[in-house]
């Protein structure tokens, strides 16, 4: 397993990370397989979505949080309830297939770690497990 570090700058923020997975996964040297990329927070999580106009990871982050308010008379303490529903959300890992040592991601698809409450230091793991002897097919 590769892990990934990253430091946030805002309390909320999308940061592609599609070429920090790639490069992981090259280091890893495995060319055909599955491609798990996790977060272990529990007020961050990660998304596949459009990188081509950063407006669009601007857009998803304005709506959530729209939709999750900052204070909303919630019962957790920290004062961070809205990044926990928040990751909840959008989930803490991504699934993409590996041909020929690359990430298999459309074209106009990247892989966004979510922050929704940073600044902090972060990681994001990321494990390829191999297609078997057979390459996956049966016979
Ligand atoms: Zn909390």
């Amino acid at each position: 397993m590769k892990k990934i570090s990253i430091s946030t700058r805002s309390r909320t923020e999308l940061i592609d990370v599609t070429h920090q997975v790639a490069q992981a996964v090259k280091e890893m040297g495995i060319s055909d397989g599955i491609c798990y990329v996790f977060v272990p927070h529990t007020t961050a999580g990660i998304i596949i979505n459009e990188n081509a106009d950063p407006s669009v990871g601007k857009d998803i982050l304005m709506e959530l949080n729209k939709l999750i308010p900052l204070d909303d008379g919630y019962s957790h303490l920290e004062g961070n309830a809205a990044a926990h529903i928040k990751a909840s959300i959008v989930g803490s890992s991504v699934t993409v297939l590996v041909e020929g040592g690359r990430l298999c991601l459309g074209t106009w698809q990247g892989i966004f770690f979510c922050e929704f409450d940073g600044p902090r230091s972060r990681q994001v793991w990321v494990k390829v497990t191999p297609d078997g002897p057979s390459g996956g097919h049966i016979g």
